[in-house]
């Protein structure tokens, strides 16, 4: 790839134990830039074989990682870092050209989801046990913290830089070695992970890379005991079929799902600052992300003077080719995409919503799909109750706070939520009323190293960030003390 001042970090085979790998079958996956459709490459297409050799791998390397000392693995996740921070440019022209958002939101991501690795790092180091009164004078309760085991995570082609840390730095600081899949369509970034996991001289089997059809990887993985917990980012759909799955050898699993966030704009809102909020939180990566403001609630005294302000600031944004400079918003992630975005647009408009930018097919062709914002929306739309994920925000009248609340809480996700508002009571009132994992409150981002990032309902189970993720990779360990006294 001529693009890369490091041109060993593009990398076409998977890493296996310590060594880069084809499928044994020779076949290969092709992986296009939504862009410009051009051919990056290609990936071996592996299957059931080579998941369990990467399942060898990693379980042979368990005994060593796990008796290492917390300040010695965090070592190794500090080196990483460094690489990764290194070589960020490099990282993000690669994430780029794969997945399609501008250069300067993939340097975002990955500054971002990096910091996962050193605050994980140290966290793991501060990971006590208990000494728990016991009923019985003679005996002693103590617990301790133990790895799992093998982890295999499971990661989509939205942020395919961005996942892989926020679920290796819990995974690898607790002592568990892990395999990651990542989405066919961005497979590059993960690879480009692992070069730098191996330059940071990750022990061999501790961290892999296996890409190939997800049904064969998968139907292996969840059959091999020595699989202890899954962590998967994806579809909802894929996710409870996962989850049904993993019940035959009872793994442990984690699933960050799909999000369908309502962004909440009261008659007291700052409407300079709740239009900002709204472009970032819904064009962000053309729309694509689990928590992308997916429908806007504005109450009716302001409905007018806020989709002004929002339309403008929509308008101005600039689509093109994420590795030119000044670009705001890339393609979509295919061709599929773009269709199936212009279907929920049809949708709406027939049912009376009104464009007022975009609302069809960018002439740049191909992935491209105009930003746009739809009025006049209401609940019978598609809109309302699928995950849009494409450049479309739809915007709502509401007239009362409890209105809002049952609108906003009619779907089966609960990931993101935002309101804008600067009354502290009705602050509380819909932070406690909203059924969601998080809530912004005069504010869209949400995913820090240091708390807790998740869903509830469809929306998945288990967070990542913050101290309580470190234990989903994790057992406590009763140890009972008996005989004490002589
Ligand atoms: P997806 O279709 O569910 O794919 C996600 C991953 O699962 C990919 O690696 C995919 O592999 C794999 N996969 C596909 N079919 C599978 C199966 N039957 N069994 C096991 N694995 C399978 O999701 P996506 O389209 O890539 O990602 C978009 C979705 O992710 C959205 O719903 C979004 O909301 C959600 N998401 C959630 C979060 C969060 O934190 N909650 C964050 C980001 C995205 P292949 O690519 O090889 O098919």
């Amino acid at each position: 790839m001529n693009i890369l001042q490091d041109s060993s970090l593009f990398r076409t085979r998977n890493y296996i134990g310590n060594a880069w790998i084809d499928a044994d079958s020779g076949a290969t996956i092709s992986v296009t830039n939504p862009a410009t459709g051009e051919l990056l490459g290609t990936v071996p297409r592996c299957g059931g074989a080579e998941t369990r050799r990467a399942i060898d791998a990693a379980h042979a390397a368990l005994p060593a990682w796990k008796a290492l000392t917390a300040a010695e693995r965090a070592r190794y996740l500090h080196r990483w870092h460094d690489l990764i921070q290194e070589h960020k440019e490099d990282l993000a022209r690669i994430l780029t050209v794969e997945e399609g958002k501008p250069v300067a939101e993939a340097l975002g991501e990955i500054a971002q989801n990096s910091a996962y690795l050193p605050w994980f790092a140290e966290e793991s180091r501060r990971l006590y046990g208990q000494s728990i009164p016991s009923p019985r004078s003679g005996a002693r309760l103590l617990t301790h913290w133990q790895p799992v085991g093998v982890v295999f995570a499971i990661t989509p082609w939205n942020f395919p830089m961005g996942m892989i840390p926020r679920k290796a730095a819990p995974a690898l600081a607790a002592g568990c070695p892990i395999i990651v899949k990542p989405a066919s369509a961005t497979p590059y970034s993960a690879l480009a992970l692992a070069v730098l996991a191996e330059r940071a001289g990750i022990p061999a089997g501790v961290f892999n890379v296996i890409t190939g059809s997800a049904t064969a990887i998968v139907d292996a993985m969840t059959a091999d005991p020595r699989v202890r917990k899954v962590t998967f980012t994806g579809s909802t759909v894929v996710g409870k079929s996962l989850m049904a799955a993993c019940a035959s050898s009872v793994k442990r699993i984690s699933l960050e799902l799909g999000g369908n966030a309502p962004f909440i704009v009261f008659d007291d809102a700052d409407l300079d600052s709740a239009a900002a909020g709204c472009v970032g939180g819904k064009f962000r990566n053309a729309g694509q992300t689990c928590v992308c403001v997916n429908r806007i609630f504005v109450q009716r005294g302001v409905y007018d003077a806020f989709l002004d302000k929002f339309v403008n600031k929509v308008r101005a944004l600039r689509v093109g080719n994420g590795l030119e400079e000044g670009v705001n918003m890339g393609p979509l992630i295919n061709e599929d995409a773009a269709r199936s975005t212009d279907a929920l647009v049809k949708d709406a408009v027939e049912k009376g919503a009104i464009v007022k930018t975009g609302g069809k097919p960018h002439a740049l062709g191909g992935c491209f799909y105009e930003p746009t914002v739809l009025a006049g929306a209401t609940p019978d739309m598609r809109v309302f109750n699928e995950e849009i994920f494409g450049p479309v925000a739809p915007v709502y009248v509401f007239d009362t706070e409890e209105e809002v609340i049952e609108l906003a809480n009619r779907t089966p996700y609960g990931l993101a939520s935002y309101v804008y508002t600067r009354d502290i009571g009705r602050v509380y009132r819909m932070i406690e009323g909203l059924e969601y994992g998080m809530t912004g409150v005069n504010d869209v981002t949400l995913a820090t190293a240091e708390a807790p990032f998740g869903g509830v309902k469809e929306s998945g189970m288990g967070r990542e960030g913050g101290c309580e993720s470190l234990k989903d990779f994790m057992d406590p360990k009763l140890a009972v003390l008996g005989d004490i006294r002589a």
